[in-house]
């Protein structure tokens, strides 16, 4: 009997963003998210050509039974009528004749499978690119799939994300659509080389309270599936193959961190009051229906921001009135008599679009997205606006404009409101009230903040996007990641200004990008007069447990430091000398913002 020696395998530690907490040891599945990646021609020698082709039949039959274990669950979880859309896929690799030239190309031209698929796909593209039909052509979304789905099946990775065990997710960058696929009960950790603190796998991991490091660059490319792995969110630290040592470390820090989040979930329910009885209220920030049970158990006075885009990559496009009414019904439902605020589908920039709504754009935080990718695909925002109207008549629902710039936008939305309600009312369905908010996240908004407050019931304030258009920063880039400062005082200034306009108007104002999530940041906002605060569910004990043991009048007073600084280093450091100063029980040195290593 042969034995193999085991191989130690080098303990390897990354350093990265931290944008969730707690703490997490287990085995890699490494999620390939990208596109085809980099397709290497190979010429073999004859005698390894049948073994080729015994490969890439492998690799189709790995396939077929992935895509078919993902319709199987499609029907479950949407219906047998929308299952359909994975019988093309399907057919496709049952399609003998292009099985057979794959096959032919390997055999003749003593090519790698990976390259002999390229080749067939790329051939099969360009049929579909000269179709007329549009839905016809559009289909060549699937030949694309179908490729990467047997590029990933050749390089031994396994794609599916039927997580059957405990598992740290390592990806280069976990994509909204990749995420949705992903079986979180089953998700220990994420870790991903790109994606910064707002990216979306980050808001989603603090959603449902699964720690997250992003910004690892080439973690990917040495994990391999299986592998042990260690996360410290708490100090931005990943480790592979860890010694024994290194696991115990990291075994008494989890018990330590996510002892204390678990303990975390108290004062759900009760008023949340500063030391100086100044009430703040605390709403939840909804993507996944996987956080609506955080809505419940942290005891959010409604939802701040129903993220409704999710319902695309949930449905694989487009989803119907009738989808869409149930959905928000159930939000509505979830959210109770304090409502919830759904913001209209802000597809496009670092937000998936998706099937018919594709869209490939240069500079796509500065294009099609958002409002005007909904008033450029009108008969998709009717169709939202209209089951957003019907499920209001059962529950407290509001609708929330994104990347709002001026007032003829608000003016233009509202038409289309009213036009759909008189349309509604005619075909005798029931329609609720729908209060109109605008996201206050375009830097032009806040300059005309005064005059928007005038024509809209609230504001949300979108610190995420804020902050990326104010400074000019990729909110998903790494490599700019410190360049996206929070508390700069243009950010700062902005924020006072909107919130002020909001109160001259006498609406509410309520913050719901990630600053609002952080506590130190969070006692800012209080003092810059923030009074409602939407987050991610999990964040709502810490926020409230700080919250409750500041006043607003010190808060106002550190606020004013921060907006008198110069730049966003002075800021900090403010917030660094004072919270630390004020409440040091509270505020220890890693909950504060990083000192200056120096310049
Ligand atoms: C924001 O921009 O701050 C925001 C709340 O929205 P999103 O992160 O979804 O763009
Ligand atoms: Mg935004």
């Amino acid at each position: 009997m042969s034995r193999r020696a085991k191989i130690e395998k080098r303990e390897i530690r990354w350093r990265g963003v931290a944008v969730s907490e707690g703490v997490a040891a287990g085995r890699v599945l490494r999620i390939h998210t990208g596109g085809r990646g980099n397709i290497y021609r190979a010429t073999l020698d004859t005698d390894d050509l049948k073994r080729e082709v015994r490969r890439f039949q492998a690799a189709v039959r790995l396939s077929r039974r992935q895509l078919l274990a993902i319709k199987r669950r499609a029907e479950v979880a949407l219906g047998a009528e929308h299952a359909y859309i994975f019988d093309a896929q399907l057919l496709m690799l049952e399609d003998r004749k292009l099985l057979d030239e794959v096959e032919d190309y390997i055999r003749q031209e003593c090519a790698n499978a990976e390259w002999a698929v390229k080749v067939a796909s790329d051939k099969l593209l360009a049929v579909y690119a000269e179709i007329k039909d549009d839905y016809l052509r559009e289909r060549s979304s699937d030949i694309e799939d179908v490729t990467r789905r047997l590029l990933v099946a050749l390089s031994g990775e396994a794609q599916s994300r039927r997580l059957t065990a405990d598992a740290i997710v390592v990806a280069e960058e976990l994509l909204p659509s990749s995420a949705a696929e992903l079986d979180f009960s089953h998700v220990r950790a994420i870790a991903s080389d790109a994606g910064g603190w707002t990216s979306h796998t980050a808001i989603l991991a603090r959603g449902l309270g699964i720690p997250a490091i992003v910004g690892l660059r080439d973690l990917y490319r040495h994990a391999r599936t299986g592998d042990e792995i260690v996360i410290d969110a708490g100090r931005g630290e990943v480790v592979l193959h860890p010694t024994a040592a290194t696991v115990e470390h990291f075994t008494e820090a989890r018990k330590l961190v996510n002892g204390g989040v678990a303990a975390a979930t108290d004062g759900g329910g009760v008023p949340l009051l500063t030391t100086d009885s100044v009430e703040i209220i605390l709403r939840a920030n909804v993507e996944l229906p996987a956080e609506y049970e955080g809505v419940r158990r942290y005891g959010a006075r409604g939802i701040g921001l129903f993220r409704s885009e999710f319902l695309f990559t949930q449905r694989g496009g487009a989803p119907t009135e009738d989808e869409q009414c149930a959905a928000y019904t159930e939000i509505a439902a979830l959210a109770g008599a304090d409502g919830a605020k759904v913001r209209l589908f802000d597809l496009g920039g670092d937000k998936q679009t998706a099937g018919e709504f594709e869209t490939a754009e240069r500079n796509p935080a500065l294009g099609l997205r958002a409002i005007r990718y909904s008033f450029q695909h009108e008969d998709m925002l009717r169709t939202q606006v209209r089951a957003l109207m019907r499920a209001a008549a059962t529950g407290r629902l509001d609708v929330v404009l994104p990347m709002i710039s001026d007032v003829s936008e608000v003016r233009r939305a509202r038409r289309i409101i009213e036009e759909e309600r008189a349309r509604l009312g005619a075909e005798g369905h029931a329609t609720g009230e729908l209060k109109i908010g605008a996201m206050i996240e375009v830097p032009a908004a806040v300059m005309v903040a005064d005059q928007l407050a005038r024509e809209v019931d609230f504001f949300s304030l979108g610190t995420n996007d804020l902050v990326q258009y104010l400074l000019a920063v990729d909110r998903s880039n790494d490599e700019v990641a410190g360049w996206f400062r929070t508390l700069h005082p243009a950010v700062l200034q902005s924020i006072k200004r909107t919130i002020e306009a909001a109160g001259g108007a006498g609406i509410p104002a309520i913050v719901c990008g990630e600053m609002a999530a952080t506590p130190a940041y969070a006692l800012v906002l209080v003092g810059l007069g923030a009074r409602v605060l939407s987050m991610a569910a999990a964040a709502m004990p810490r926020v409230r447990r700080t919250l409750a043991r500041v006043d607003a009048a010190s808060a106002c007073e550190v606020a004013s430091l921060c907006l008198d600084s110069a730049t966003a280093d002075d800021a900090e450091e403010a917030v660094r000398v004072e919270l630390g100063g004020r409440w040091p029980h509270l505020f220890s040195p890693e909950n504060l913002p990083a000192a200056k290593s120096g310049e």
